[in-house]
């Protein structure tokens, strides 16, 4: 793409803001982007972090973009594909908050579940992380990658933001990485020049007040909000946080930067609240604003929502069907759902509790499977998690197969051991199949093969 076909009124807006150092973001826009990646650190990859993200720990950037489909690792959650300057969510979270501790978080606009993921792989075991998205049509994949990711933490919700002041001052850290104009990703997604307008940025500017003003009752007092978009307008960003400490219930949070990274630090017009935007000709990935805010006033700790529910939880003889699948039971809990069972936390159990009274949940935690006449038929989402015994039986195969088993093509191998097998690649479980006499069934779920040859 060429600078002649940006918006006159983005080019002029651009002008405006960066002066002499416009040409420089213009001929940076024709250039290609980078690609990266996240590793899962509970899933190891083998991936080396070559040329690594600076503000990310588990993060580096590829020479080029392979065909991550064709790749079983992807398919297992080892690492996720995410843009580099959104990753500094990391630094941000570390910087501002003790993340031993035990703290409750909601990623607000949560899918495909980039900063989700990155959350989950920042917190303690014993912190929660609700993963929330409003479109129903974006939930699937949000609860698709969350699953791959492999941890029991989690919740996935599908709600307004509205919807969550019937949970008030719960969560220590919200996450709103708002819808926008997108204008950051015009070089990634040539698509989002079109759907650019000046009349649109306002559009955006005002939904994403509703959204915070819609949310901030359900942060604690002294909890964190974290505010981010992938535009250059300042109506979106700096705009934006001056509107929030405004009202007065926040102060701005401010995070040391290494000069080397090429982040700029900048400071809203009124209420000078930092904020930190990424420029395609400064740092290495796309345009990206984040802004740290603090609640004001002190949390009580008291326990404000209280909840007479409690999940029914399998019996003693149940468990004993589990313990041959399960790494450790210990720490935790397992209650049934409809006709499954799920392993969550134990020391989050009333959690689940307390969201279930306020809030539709697409997943929580690790979807066991059934048990079925005396036998544990496992789910998809216990093959890809973290609780999944080291030693089950499995067969390791090399790349063809594995993408065969994925496509859900007929299984090239031949298999004399019978009963549930683990398939793996690389040492990481892509899903179980069934060995039979006469038959092996694939249990990779069919909404998730590949598609492409
Ligand atoms: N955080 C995601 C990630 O890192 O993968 C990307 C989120 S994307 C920038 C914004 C999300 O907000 C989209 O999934 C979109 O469906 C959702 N959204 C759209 N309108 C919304 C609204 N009114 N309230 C909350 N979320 C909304």
């Amino acid at each position: 793409m060429n600078d002649f076909s940006l918006p006159l009124a983005f080019t002029q807006r651009i002008q405006q803001q960066l002066g002499d150092e416009a040409n420089s973001f213009f001929e940076a826009l024709n250039t290609n982007p980078s690609v990266s990646i996240r590793l899962n650190p509970n899933k190891a990859s083998g991936v080396l972090l070559n040329e690594k993200v600076d503000w990310c720990d588990k993060a580096t950037y590829l020479n080029e973009r392979p065909v991550f489909t064709l790749d079983p690792r992807f398919h297992a959650g080892a690492y996720y594909v995410q843009e580099a300057s959104s990753m500094f969510l990391e630094e941000v979270l570390k910087q501002s908050c003790d993340l031993n501790a035990s703290l409750k978080l909601l990623d607000l606009c949560a899918a495909p579940g980039g900063k989700s993921t990155l959350l989950q792989s920042l917190i303690s075991n014993e912190s929660l992380l609700v993963c929330n998205e409003v479109i129903k049509t974006r939930v699937n994949v949000l609860s698709e990658n969350i699953t791959k990711w492999g941890a029991v933490n989690t919740a996935v919700t599908n709600n307004d933001p509205k919807d969550f002041q019937r949970l008030p001052e719960y969560f220590d850290v919200i996450v709103a990485d708002a819808p926008c104009s997108g204008s950051g990703l015009f070089r990634k997604d040539p698509d989002a020049i079109n759907e650019w307008s000046v009349d649109n940025v306002v559009l955006c500017s005002q939904r994403q007040q509703r959204i915070l003003a819609d949310i901030i009752p359900a942060l604690k007092p002294g909890g964190l909000l974290i505010y981010s978009t992938c535009s250059y307008s300042e109506s979106e960003n700096e705009t934006i946080a001056d509107w929030l400490l405004n009202e007065n219930e926040f102060e701005t949070v401010q995070i040391k930067l290494d000069d080397d990274w090429g982040i700029v630090e900048t400071q809203s017009v009124n209420k000078k609240a930092f904020g930190y935007r990424f420029y395609p000709d400064k740092i290495k990935g796309e345009g990206f604003f984040i802004a740290a805010f603090r609640k004001k006033g002190d949390c009580n700790n008291s326990e404000k929502i209280k909840t007479k529910s409690r999940q029914e939880l399998i019996s003693k003889s149940q468990l004993q069907y589990l313990n041959n699948w399960i790494q450790d039971t210990n720490a935790m809990a397992f209650f049934k759902w409809k006709d499954d069972i799920i392993a969550f936390p134990e020391s989050l159990l009333n959690e689940i509790s307390i969201l279930q009274s306020a809030l539709y949940i697409k997943k929580a935690g690790v979807n066991i499977g059934s048990i079925i006449r005396d036998e544990l038929i496992p789910s998809h989402e216990l093959a890809v998690s973290t609780l999944i015994k080291k030693d089950i039986n499995s067969v390791s195969w090399e790349l063809e197969s594995a993408l065969q088993y994925l496509r859900h093509q007929t299984i090239p191998e031949t298999i004399l051991e019978r009963g549930w097998l683990m398939v793996k690649f690389g040492g990481l479980s892509l899903g179980f199949l069934k060995s039979m006499p006469n038959r092996i069934n694939n249990y990779y779920p069919r909404e998730w093969r590949i598609l492409n040859k």
